[in-house]
Order: C-alpha cells, then sequence, then structure tokens
C-alpha cells in the first residue's frame, strides 16, 4: 500500500486515544487541503499492509483505529484489511474520505470502497469546503462533512452531539 504516515496516539481524529493511519493519495484537491502532499499516489511510501497491522497490534493503550489522508478510499482493499485486524483486537474503525455516503453507496468510490462501509464504524465524509470552515465543527474541517454511525463500535460516543453543533454553523 501507499502510505503517506502514521500517528500512534492521536486525540482529534474520532473519540479516543487512536492510532491514525493516513493513506497516500487523493483525487478530490479541496481547496484549502491541510495535507496536499498526500495527493500523489505516487508519493509517500510502499509499505505492507502487514507492516501497518503489526504497529497497530504493539501500540498500547488504543481505543481505536482511524483511516485519513489522502482518501482511504482509493486503497479501500488495504483498508479493510486493517480494519478487520483492528475489530479482532476491539478496536473501533473511523474512516475520512473526500466522497459522500451517497457517491460510495453508488459505486462512484469503486466497488471496493462500497464494500469498506461493511468493515468500518464511522465514515467522516464529504470533500473539505474552504468557505463553511468552522472551528466547531468536532472532528471535521468543514460544516458539509458529515459523522456518520456505520458499525456497532463506538457506543459511548454521542454522535448527534458534534453533527448538531456543526450544523448549527457553529
Ligand atoms: S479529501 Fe481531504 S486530503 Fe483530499 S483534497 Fe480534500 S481535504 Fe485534502
Amino acid at each position: 500500500m501507499r502510505l503517506a504516515g502514521t500517528v500512534k496516539h492521536s486525540f482529534v481524529d474520532g473519540p479516543g486515544i487512536r492510532f491514525t493511519v493516513f493513506f497516500q493519495g487523493c483525487p478530490h484537491n479541496c481547496k484549502g487541503c491541510h495535507n496536499p502532499e498526500t495527493h500523489d499516489i505516487n508519493g509517500g511510501e510502499t509499505v505492507r499492509v502487514e507492516d501497518v497491522i503489526r504497529q497497530i497490534d504493539q501500540t498500547k493503550y488504543l481505543d481505536g483505529v482511524t483511516f485519513s489522508g489522502g482518501d482511504p478510499l482509493m486503497q479501500a482493499d488495504a483498508a479493510i484489511r486493517i480494519a478487520d485486524f483492528a475489530h479482532q483486537r476491539g478496536l473501533s474503525v473511523w474512516c475520512y474520505t473526500g466522497y459522500t455516503l451517497e457517491q460510495i453507496i453508488a459505486g462512484k468510490a469503486g466497488k471496493q470502497a462500497a464494500e469498506l462501509l461493511r468493515h468500518i464504524d464511522c465514515l467522516v465524509d464529504g470533500p473539505y469546503i474552504e468557505n463553511l470552515r468552522s472551528e466547531n465543527c468536532i472532528y471535521r474541517g468543514s460544516t458539509n462533512q458529515r459523522i456518520i454511525k456505520i458499525g456497532g463500535q463506538d457506543e459511548g460516543f454521542d454522535f448527534g452531539a458534534p453533527y448538531r453543533k456543526g450544523l448549527d454553523g457553529g
């Protein structure tokens, strides 16, 4: 897989302490993107999925794993394998993407990206829109982006609160 980087203990990519995997490659080219170096699918570094899984396995005190980037949906096969391992360890899985949930379901991000929805607990969807940027968007950059509960983990997390706060215009 092509990897932009990892953060072992992140507090900003979902609830609790999370291992964040930054996937390399993104087709969205959002104006004002904070991670433009992650756009080139040939950038970053090539790593084995097993090596990312081993890093997660060796990291203590985690509540979850988050896929960020870049757009993880460009490498959905790798994301599925990591997500399945995370669930084996009892960790929740969040995934950021520039696609909307509706686009993914319609197959616009590819067949495996639609399949990935069956392997995650939460999707943070939609492109970053600079003129909708808000500091009050918890775990997101702009108010159009949604935090969508997909799977069964994260039982203690209030999915409604940060969503409403964003919609209020923050
Ligand atoms: S989807 Fe994310 S990484 Fe891709 S261009 Fe938009 S803000 Fe940047």
